[in-house]
């Protein structure tokens, strides 16, 4: 020491502390790593280090510079930092500055005063030649990179002037970045030994003629030219190497580099950099049908050309064009899918973004997206962070490969060379280290094209945000994802070649899977639930138009009418109309116990779904509890509830008359459109079981502990990502892997699903079951909840009652059950009819429950078989009891829908009723069952403005909504058009009823048929009622009510059979005169007469200024075989009287002085009671009886509702003698639309 510090007399005593550090520290940490035969002792290479300190800072000793080792570096530098000798504060400051404008979301790396001296080496020392560099010293290393390295470090002991340090989230590990090129301590000469004869050095021309030639493989050359590809490290079957293309004019050969010592060599060369390279091999490659090439040998050096160029000869810019070839290559099935060619170029760019750091993707300047998947996984050790400069050479240029993806995405394979070019100035989380992620994997198994990997990175990290944890778990996530792009791509769009690595490396022309893309194939858009609800809930007010809302009598309705007509309306869209690109919905499927409902869930949000059956899926059953669907095609329902006072509909333009407005939305799907993407473990099952009834098989046992769930790739391939070099001819794929189906059919599979994972209890536990067959479903009502706590408290909760009969005794189980078929023994013991009550958590059974379906009811973790006793009600005073027994259930127990057939007794459902044997049998009981098409429905007003009873749970949950639940629905005979049958259903309380809009196919049960005194069939719901939307192909077409033109009628037959012929008719008869005529002003508000600009009502005074003109007419038409009476309402009379819109209007104005008129027949003319000489009246009289009103016209009517009366007894004159006759009354019509003007 002291013979040290003699060198430095003169300096301070700061000064003199901190060389007495330096020299702790060189004599610990650096002087070890020195071969002693070399002589030098630790004060000169002390002074060595002091000097090329000084010489590095300028002159002054760095006293505020900490010496630091490799291990202190490791273990005490926690965050990210830089560090550098030469670079002034200001230059820092700038150059950081610059940085974080740049990238403003990024903080630059903080500085640190750090001396690191060490050595540089290869990692043989340590054992593994990884090919990456490290920074020795005596207590341990850490990996480096350079911008640029020589071959002639390798092995000396350097001061690292300018240097990041990146430490990694494992302990004790950390990468280096040295950005001022590290300055030689040692003294050695540093002359370059190139091992060989130059003498014999050979162009790449004469060795590339070489190759052609069959010679020895044991010639050794020695070759120099510029390297024109470098490919990247592959570690294969454990051994690792890479390939380099050495160019010159018009020639090229391939050198792979094969020694582990010279492995270190991929970082000393790059692209456009000229080399020698010595005593190199002609060897033949296996892997590609023999091809040969030049491989390094033990003797082999590595010599840079010191003259050689920058290797930034032809780095393109994105303002480059790009000429894209736009043949399509494959002719394939799909022709809406075009392939394009991608170009090789060459870039130059900065990390601005990592995309998906697993998945290998990146984004560059902004806009270019960088894709590494197709190369082997590289530890990059956090240097592709942002702010880094990168280059890239021979990557492919692809442009629109997915809508999921940056316009143009430069896809690297495996001759593509990724180089950092600039260290990033800024600090960012650190991303995962080289390991193959399971997208990766699964792009090596599956021969994925560029477009299908960008669109499988899109899926994963959608089903990872909305399914993940809750129903898919992390490790399926990427499974779930291929099973998502299996059903978007249709088989023959997937990448056919196998990979062959060595033809991807060297092969000209070139051949990789990036070679050629889809153009924005697949653009299928996953979109979450919430964002289906979110675009309802837009568009169900953005496609909101009033006028369109209400009919054409629209301007002559009053307030009231007018407000009504609007309270509630529906507009649905087909899903695959709601977006340009196709779209598809993922979630699971669930019972939802609040509403009653089904519903498709993912973690964004629930939607309630109606569910119908079209094919031969059948209804919806308790199997697809818990699967995982996707839905390409399906009804987005959006039900609007408004409150409106529009006086008149003058003023619909003005929207401050609705004063409150809410909707409903939800799906509406059919059983055949879900694709199971993972199905519920009842799912699997049945699914297995077809499989087997179709193919009969060695019988496995298919309980999911029996097949376990294995990962997607076997170990080895994460390991060996490309294994062809033990086996060249071998696939990439790991064989094992590609043979594994996918097919959710092929894997049964643990649920997806918290909810049903209770159902697989580890260890066996009895169960006891009873089977049952539904014959009945109530509705769900809000009851009074005795049946859980037995208090006294009256709580009102959900509930309905289903009948059923049991097939035979409760039986016990060792295991469940489940859905497995049934066994002989449970249909032991006869038939016996129950009731089921469902209350509270239990009422999500619902939308499962179907009548004449067969389920098997457990009670699970007990093996006693009375908890499934149906218990009678308890008879009071001697009463009869008329009930079945009844079975409470228990929110454990659970019901498993039964698919095998069961042969014996297999009492059908009763067969339901059509609209017209409701409307016209005479036998009709008096509660029915039947279905129909709904073809309107309005909603009911509150009589006298009473509150609903019950307000509906869900509107009780949101506050806001107050509602009007009573409705009528027009139920139309799905065969006969005019027949219609009004169902007053009150949906106030139970759980909303969803698909009950026009177009929906029901099936009504349990309501009240009644007869009005008009003598009109109508049906009321009773708390009893279910209504079920069974099909919705006229919604889903977005056609409407499919509307037959009604048939033409004779009236004399009309007259005589009346509702049998139906209600609806076309008439072509005679006017033979107008019997009555009203026309009157009416107070839009409160429907008295309207004088002038006032409302005539007095008691109380209404202070209205807006009124609405309303007509009624009512005529006598013939047509040879009879006679009716048809009437005429406001919107048809200026027809019927065949006024042009002046007249019409004019005539309006006339009547507005007196407020009304209304004239009638009596003999010949018409008249009046009030004043029956006035002009008016005189005018209306002379219209009325003119040839234009009295004539042929063709008409289509409707029975108008009327009380039967009895005959009337009229006088009929015939000469002298008068005759009393029997009149049947007169065939009452009302004028629906009138066809000739
Ligand atoms: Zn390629
Ligand atoms: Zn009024």
């Amino acid at each position: 020491m002291e013979e040290f510090l003699k060198h430095f007399k003169n300096h301070s005593r700061a000064d003199q502390r901190w060389l007495c550090e330096v020299f702790e520290c060189v004599r610990q940490q650096l002087y070890p790593l020195l071969d002693s035969s070399l002589g030098v002792s630790v004060v000169r290479l002390s002074l060595a280090v002091v000097s090329k300190v000084q010489r590095a800072v300028g002159s002054d000793l760095p006293v505020s510079y900490r010496c630091v080792s490799v291990s202190q570096l490791k273990r005490e530098q926690r965050t990210a930092c830089f560090s550098s000798l030469s670079w002034s504060s200001a230059h820092y400051r700038d150059s950081a500055r610059g940085a974080e404008l740049m990238l403003p979301e990024h903080k630059p790396l903080p500085r640190d005063n750090l001396l690191l001296i060490g050595s540089l080496c290869d990692g043989r020392a340590s054992g593994s030649s990884d090919g990456v560099w490290r920074v020795r010293d005596a207590g341990g290393s850490v990996s480096c990179t350079m911008l640029t390295s020589s071959c002639l470090w390798l092995g000396r002991l350097m001061l690292f002037p300018t240097w990041n340090y990146i430490p990694q989230n494992a302990p004790d590990a950390g990468y280096l970045e040295l950005i001022d090129a590290p300055v030689c301590v040692t003294l050695e000469a540093m002359a370059f030994d190139p091992g060989g004869t130059l003498s014999e050095v050979m162009s790449v021309t004469r060795a590339a003629e070489l190759l052609r030639q069959r010679c020895e493989d044991q010639v050794c050359v020695c070759v120099s030219g510029q390297v024109s590809v470098v490919c990247p490290l592959l570690l294969i079957a454990g051994k690792r190497f890479f390939c380099l293309i050495l160019s010159d004019g018009g020639s090229s050969v391939p050198v792979f580099i094969t020694e582990a010592k010279h492995q270190y060599w991929r970082q000393c060369v790059c692209v456009g950099r000229s080399v020698w390279m010595s005593s190199l091999r002609v060897c033949s490659l296996q892997g590609l049908e023999g091809r040969r090439v030049l491989s390094d040998s033990c003797q082999s050096r590595l010599h840079p050309h010191e003259s050689s160029e920058q290797p930034d000869t032809h780095t393109d810019t994105l303002t480059h064009t790009h000429t894209h070839t736009h043949t399509p290559l494959l002719p394939s099935s799909a022709p809406s899918v075009r392939v394009k060619r991608s170009t090789l170029i060459s870039f130059k760019g900065t990390v601005t973004k990592i995309l998906n750091a697993e998945a290998g993707l990146y984004e560059i300047d902004r806009q270019v997206g960088l894709c590494l998947a197709y190369q082997p996984a590289q530890k990059w050790g956090g240097g592709l962070r942002p702010g880094a400069e990168i280059q890239l050479h021979n990557v492919h240029f692809t442009y629109n490969a997915s809508p999921f993806a940056p316009r143009v995405v430069l896809c690297a394979c495996l001759r593509s060379s990724v180089q950092i070019s600039a260290f990033s100035r800024l600090r960012s989380e650190v991303e995962a280290s080289g390991s193959h992620g399971p997208l990766q994997r699964l792009l090596l198994e599956r021969n994925l094209g560029a477009s299908q990997y960008l669109w499988l990175c899109y899926c994963y990290s959608a089903v990872s945000e909305r399914l993940c944890p809750r129903w898919v778990r992390a490790e399926r996530v990427c499974v779930v994802a291929a099973r998502l792009l299996e059903f978007v791509c249709e088989a023959e769009q997937k990448t056919q070649k196998k990979r062959n690595i060595y033809r991807e490396m060297i092969q000209e022309p070139h051949q990789c899977p990036v070679t050629t893309y889809c153009v924005c194939w697949p653009s299928v858009a996953l979109w979450s639930v919430r964002q289906v609800c979110e675009w309802m809930r837009r568009e169900v007010w953005v496609s909101l138009s009033l006028p369109s809302l209400l009919p054409p009598s629209a301007g002559h309705m009053t307030s009231l009418e007018l407000n009504a007509s609007l309270s509630w309306s529906t507009h649905s869209a087909p899903l695959t109309h709601t977006h340009l690109d196709p779209l598809l919905l993922l979630g699971v499927l669930e019972l939802d116990s609040t509403r009653a409902t089904l519903q498709l869930r993912d973690q964004t949000h629930a939607l309630d779904c109606v569910c119908v059956q079209t094919g031969q899926s059948g209804a919806i059953d308790t199997a697809w509890q818990g699967c995982l669907v996707c839905v390409r095609q399906c009804t987005l329902v959006m039900e609007r509830f408004m409150k409106t006072n529009f006086p008149s509909w003058k003023h619909l333009d003005q929207p401050s008359y609705i004063t409150h407005k809410h909707c409903r939305v939800y799906l509406q799907l059919r059983v055949d459109d879900l694709t199971i993407i993972s199905p519920s473990a009842a799912m699997s099952r049945r699914l297995s079981e077809r499989r087997e009834e179709s193919a009969p098989r060695p019988r496995r046992p298919l309980t999911p502990a029996a097949a376990p769930e294995r990962p997607l790739t076997p170990a080895a391939a994460t390991e060996r990502p490309l294994t062809p070099a033990a086996a060249p001819e071998r696939p990439l794929t790991p064989a094992a892997a590609t043979e594994r189906p996918l097919t959710p059919a092929a894997a049964p599979e643990r649920p997806l699903t918290p909810a049903a994972a209770p159902e697989q209890p580890l260890t066996p536990a009895a169960c006891v079951s009873l089977l049952l067959r539904l014959e009945s479903k109530q509705g769900v009502r809000l009851q009074n909840g005795s049946g859980a706590g037995h208090t006294h408290t009256h709580t009102l909760q959900l509930g309905f009652v289903c009948r059923a009969v049991c097939l035979g005794d409760a039986q016990r189980w060792e295991n469940d059950p489940r859905n497995c078929r049934t066994q002989e023994r449970e249909r032991d013991g006869g038939s016996r009819k129950i009731e089921l009550h469902f209350m509270g958590s239990c009422v999500r059974w619902f939308p499962v429950l179907h009548p004449g379906c067969v389920y098997r009811l457990i009670a699970p973790n007990t093996a006693d078989v009375s908890v499934l006793k149906a218990t009678g009600v308890s008879a009071r005073g001697g009463v009869t009891q008329l009930v079945s027994p009844a079975l409470l259930l228990q929110p454990q127990w659970r019901l498993h829908t039964l698919t095998d057939t069961l042969t014996d007794g297999q009492a059908g459902v009763p067969a339901l009723m059509s609209v017209s044997e409701v409307l016209h049998s005479s036998s009709a009981p008096e509660i029915v069952s039947f279905y129909g098409v709904v073809s309107q429905r309005i909603t009911l007003q509150e009589e006298g403005g009473t509150k609903p009873k019950i307000q509906s749970l869900t509107a009780a949950k949101d506050p806001g909504v107050v509602e009007d639940l009573r409705v009528r629905v027009s139920v139309q005979d799905s065969a006969r058009a005019g027949h219609v049958i009004h169902v007053y259903l009150d949906l106030s309380s139970g759980p909303y009823t969803h698909g009950l809009i026009p177009g929906a196919a029901l099936q009504i049960h349990h309501v009240q048929r009644k007869v009005s005194r008009a003598g009109n069939v109508y049906c009321r719901s009773l708390p009893i009622s279910c209504v079920s939307v069974t099909d919705l192909s006229s919604v889903c077409s977005g056609s409407g009510v499919p509307q037959a033109p009604p048939p033409m009628m004779l009236l004399g037959e009309w007259a005589s059979a009346r509702t049998q012929q139906g209600v609806m008719g076309q008439v072509k008869g005679h006017v033979v005169r107008v019997l009555s005529l009203r026309l009157q002003w009416t107070c839009s508000l409160c429907g008295s007469i309207f004088k002038q600009t006032s409302c005539g009502r007095t008691h109380p005074p209404c202070d209205s200024t807006s009124a609405v003109f309303q007509a009624e007419a009512k005529v006598a038409v013939e047509d040879g075989s009879g006679e009716a009476h048809v009437w005429f309402s406001s919107e048809t009379v200026c027809d019927l009287l065949m006024l042009s819109a002046g007249q019409w209007e004019g005539l309006q104005r006339h009547i507005r002085v007196k407020g009304h008129v209304k004239v009638y027949t009596r003999g010949y003319n018409m008249t009046c009671d009030e004043d029956p000489d006035e002009s008016l009246v005189q005018y209306l009289n002379c219209l009325c009886s003119s040839t234009a009103v009295c004539r042929q016209i063709h008409l289509t009517c409707r029975i108008r509702a009327q009380r039967t009366g009895k005959p009337q007894l009229r006088k009929v004159h015939r000469g002298q003698t008068e005759f009393i006759c029997k009149f049947a009354p007169a065939l009452q019509l009302q004028c629906q639309h009138i066809h000739t003007r």
